[in-house]
């Protein structure tokens, strides 16, 4: 480009950041400009600038723009269980509150058919903003989240095959997450098709498996492991939840699932024990009424922190 050349005058643009290159072929200018972060009105906005300001500029008769948008880095965690009950869905909620607290830019993508509860449990009920086909997230709670529970009538079993379940994930993960770093994915319970086919669509960058201390609860996250382990997504850690139950009336500590069984199970399988919750009928009620305990500065918000910070520790490793 020589000094002449009346591109040059796009260098003092209030939009001279988002100019990636510019050049002038006989009275044609093509440019490249970097619309990342913008939401799509903004986009054809600064598109429109753009090209008004060059054709505005002596020998340009003609302008051709290509956008783009470099995505923000982001990691996809998957969090799964071997089997319903166990909590999954709860840690979820919880997790990406207690990772929001931290700075972090989270979304929370609900995928489980079976039972989608993030809006009750975020308390976020209101249907998600739709635009050419892209799904804006609702936030809550510091968190943006979607649901498979927000494409479908309240109420209607979601009886969706695994192709079927991945292509409304899919959707999901498409939608417009902005500068979300991190992404928690909240899978049906269980091993099958459907679970199968949901990772192999959406290729988490890892998977976090939450168990009861029983032994019948450690076969089934044994199998979740292998799950993972077959699509090759890492696994980060596994979480037991509903550990001990310390008495509200008299303070006396029982374990009414055993104790310590997802701790030694990860030892044997040789995969990081990332934490443990106690069993808290407060944790329930704050729950039902969506307001996730993590939220809410106190032992529980401490016990998320916790696993929180472990679930990074474990995402940098199986990054580096
Ligand atoms: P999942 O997603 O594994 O099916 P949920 O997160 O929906 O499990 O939890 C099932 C039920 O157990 C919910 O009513 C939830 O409030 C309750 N729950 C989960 N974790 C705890 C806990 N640590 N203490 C008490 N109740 C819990």
């Amino acid at each position: 480009m020589s000094s002449s050349d009346p591109l040059h005058a796009l260098d003092n643009s209030p939009d001279a950041a988002r100019i990636r290159s510019k050049r002038l072929v006989g009275r044609v200018a093509s440019l490249v400009i970097d619309a990342t972060g913008l939401p799509p009105l903004e986009r054809s906005a600064l598109e429109q600038r753009v090209r008004s300001e060059t054709l505005a500029l002596r020998g340009v008769k003609d302008v051709r723009i290509a956008v783009t948008a470099s995505r923000p880095e982001r990691r996809i965690i998957a969090i799964g269980s071997g089997k319903g009950g166990v909590g999954k869905s709860t840690l979820t909620a919880n997790l990406a509150v207690a990772l929001a607290r931290m700075g972090k830019k989270v979304g929370v993508i609900d995928a489980d058919i079976y039972g989608p509860s993030q809006p009750t449990l975020f308390g976020a009920h209101e249907k998600p903003h739709a635009e050419k086909q892209k799904l804006f997230p609702v936030a809550a709670h510091g968190v943006r989240l979607l649901s498979v529970g927000q494409l479908v009538p309240a109420g209607q079993a979601l009886a969706w095959r695994g192709p079927m379940a991945a292509s409304a994930l899919n959707q999901l993960i498409e939608a417009d997450w902005g500068d979300c770093e991190l992404i928690l994915v909240d899978l049906p319970p269980g091993t099958g098709d459907v679970q199968l086919s949901l990772l192999q669509k959406s290729r988490p960058d890892g998977a976090l498996i939450v168990s009861t201390p029983q032994d019948l609860s450690l076969i089934d996250a044994a199998r979740a492991i292998d799950l993972f382990g077959k699509t090759g997504v890492p696994v980060l850690g596994i979480v037991e939840n509903m550990a001990g139950y310390s008495c509200p009336h008299c303070g006396e500590a029982s374990d009414p699932f055993g104790r310590g069984g997802a701790e030694t199970s990860a030892k044997q399988l040789g995969i990081d024990f990332l934490g443990r919750l106690p069993l808290s009928a407060s944790l329930r009620e704050a729950s039902d009424q969506g307001v996730p305990p993590a939220a809410v500065a106190g032992p529980a918000a401490d016990a998320f922190d916790q696993i929180a910070r472990a679930l990074l520790a474990a995402l940098e490793k199986v990054a580096a």
